[in-house]
């Protein structure tokens, strides 16, 4: 029985296994590599994950989850319709479908599975993801860090000497460098380093402001469709300019159709900044690994964004030497997990010496900020310790009064990932008196400590008046025991996933809801026509007539497509 290797990463997990032409992708239900991390209830209680969780996404936000791996091993819960769940219980559910669909394809149980998680994570987010393989029916005996699996496979492990790696990991929205050393069957992480806010997003999002520039286009006007339209053309168009020398956005907008042509030379020029970013994590965690850059032997590339050539020849130039090719940066985690499954069944897996003191949360408090229109907004969260902070760590912030003659400050102190303070778990408050005056006339400076045992201790001190009060928060939120996790299994028994043999006319049926709701007039009107000829086949399980709504049914929405680039 093999073991298979997963990648559960926060935008999209994979699955595969170990064959004599070595590790494989397996493919899912809907014969894609990727599974979209996305998990939705319906009305009905069914669970949905991947591309018809997504299509959810949109149609039914309040019923659907996503970038949960960011909470692993916290204590943040979803609330998905009228159901309460934990990250480890979503990423179950992720896991959950990657078996099915790896059982499906093998044509045998599959029990045990490596699972990949970032090298940041600490042990109570090992554990976590450890939890939800077992919530998932998998034995997990082995967790393995991401940028040891994308080394392994790019086979680095095989080499005699010892050897250094630094893998270059940009997704979508998180910028992650980590130092690998290679000897003797060991591999030790060095070092990490990372930027939580720059990933190929961002990317996205300097083509949307090329485009609002030579429009004349201010972001406010936008609404959230407007957002939504253009943000898809970017991406399309920084797709094609991995391809091409240059890409066409086109887009109508308040009733008059614009375009732009972008070159790849422009666009490099407009990334600057962005670029620049890249830089400081790579130096920092050579730094902390104590190598200079000439003494990286190897450079891997891991995360979709790192296919734009402009970051290839960043990296090209900085370290004065091409990355290593080969392996498509999407699929790199998921083989090396499956290589690292097939060596722990033959008992020669490799070990890892992993970083595990690092800070799993933000931690912050909440304030109020100003906005563009001069009034207040209250509720927003301020991190002060950022997750993946090396710990011990202790960082200060100094805070204004807000309103005048205000006699005290209330500081909450709070953990999450969130902007919004109050979708943030609250720990504790400490209220300090300040001495009456003018708004913004007493300062107080709140400083966190968090130190390797998991305590955090809080200090806030006004500034004129020299009084502070101290308090000390203990936790270790997320550890989950073996008798929890046989419990929430039987819970979680009665919740069905949707079954995988439908998952393709599901998908089509989502993303007629979606382009139903995204669309107007006749093209509308034809989408619903169709929705309910597809339902009706459906019901009368007749094939032909099933294959030939659907057929006409992903006609529309190419049409639909093409509408919404236009804007009519
Ligand atoms: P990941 O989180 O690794 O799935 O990476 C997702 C990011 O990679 C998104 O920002 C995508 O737009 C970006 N991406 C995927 N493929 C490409 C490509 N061919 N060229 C440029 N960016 C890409």
């Amino acid at each position: 029985m093999p073991i298979i290797g997963i990648d559960l990463g926060t935008t999209n997990s994979l699955a595969a296994y170990f064959t004599s032409d070595g590790p494989k992708i397996i493919p899912n239900s809907l014969g894609e590599a990727l599974t979209p991390s996305v998990v939705s209830v319906g009305e009905d209680g069914t669970i949905y994950v991947g591309r018809i969780a997504k299509e959810r996404l949109l149609t039914c936000p309040e019923n659907t989850a996503s970038v949960f791996k960011r909470s692993m091993g916290s204590e943040k819960t979803f609330t998905l319709g009228d159901r309460v769940f934990s990250a480890e219980e979503l990423s179950s559910f992720i896991i959950k479908k990657l078996k099915e669909d790896a059982e499906n394809f093998l044509g045998e149980e599959i029990s045990e599975a490596v699972i990949s998680t970032p090298a940041y994570f600490n042990d109570t987010q090992r554990k976590a993801t450890k939890a939800a393989g077992e919530l998932a029916g998998f034995r997990v005996e082995r967790i393995i860090s991401e940028p040891t699996a994308a080394a392994i496979a790019f086979g680095l492990h095989t080499s005699r000497d010892i050897s250094k790696c630094l893998v270059f990991d940009l997704g979508g929205g998180t910028f992650d460098v980590s130092i690998l050393e290679f000897s003797d069957k060991v591999m030790e992480v060095r070092a990490v380093a990372g930027d939580n806010y720059l990933g190929g997003e961002d990317f996205t999002g300097v083509l949307m402001e090329m485009f609002m520039q030579e429009h004349g286009i201010s972001p406010e006007t936008l609404t959230l469709r407007d957002f939504v339209m253009l943000n898809k053309n970017a991406e399309d168009a920084k797709l094609e300019l991995s391809a091409r020398k240059k890409a066409t956005m086109s887009w109508t907008f308040d009733g008059q159709a614009r375009s732009l042509e972008v070159t790849a030379e422009v666009f490099e020029e407009r990334c600057k900044t962005l670029i620049a970013r890249l830089k400081a994590p790579i130096i920092r965690a050579v730094n902390d690994a104590g190598v200079r850059l000439a003494d990286v032997d190897s450079i891997i590339f891991v995360g979709g964004a790192t296919k734009m050539p402009l970051i290839q020849s960043f990296v090209s130039r900085l370290f004065k030497r091409f990355p290593v090719f080969g392996i498509n940066p999407d699929e790199a985690v998921a083989l090396g997990a499956a290589v690292q499954a097939a060596m722990k069944e033959r008992k020669e897996d490799i070990r890892e010496l992993i970083l595990t003191d690092v800070c799993p949360f933000t931690l912050g408090t909440a304030v109020s900020v100003q906005q563009n229109n001069g009034f207040f907004r209250s509720g927003i969260f301020q991190p002060i310790i950022e997750r993946n902070t090396v710990i011990p760590a202790s960082r200060e912030e100094r805070f204004y009064t807000m309103a005048p003659n205000q006699t005290s400050v209330k500081v909450e102190i709070l953990q999450g990932e969130s902007w919004r303070a109050k979708d943030n778990v609250l720990l504790g408050e400490i209220d300090i008196p300040v001495p009456a005056g003018p708004a913004g006339q007493e300062t107080v400076d709140v400083r966190y400590t968090y130190d390797v045992n998991g305590i955090l201790e809080v200090n806030v001190k006004v500034t004129s008046s020299g009084e502070s009060k101290r308090m000390i928060i203990e936790k270790n939120p997320g550890a989950v025991t073996p008798e929890q996790i046989e419990q929430r299994i039987e819970e979680l028994a009665s919740l069905k996933l949707h079954p995988r043999d439908k998952d393709k006319n599901r998908y089509l049926l989502e993303k007629g809801e979606r382009y139903y709701q995204t669309t107007t007039g006749f093209i509308r009107m034809r989408i619903a026509e169709e929705l309910n000829n597809f339902e009706a086949a459906l019901d009368g399980q007749h094939s032909k007539e099933i294959e030939e709504a659907a057929e006409r049914l992903r006609s529309l929405f190419e049409d639909a497509e093409n509408e919404q680039n236009n804007g009519e």
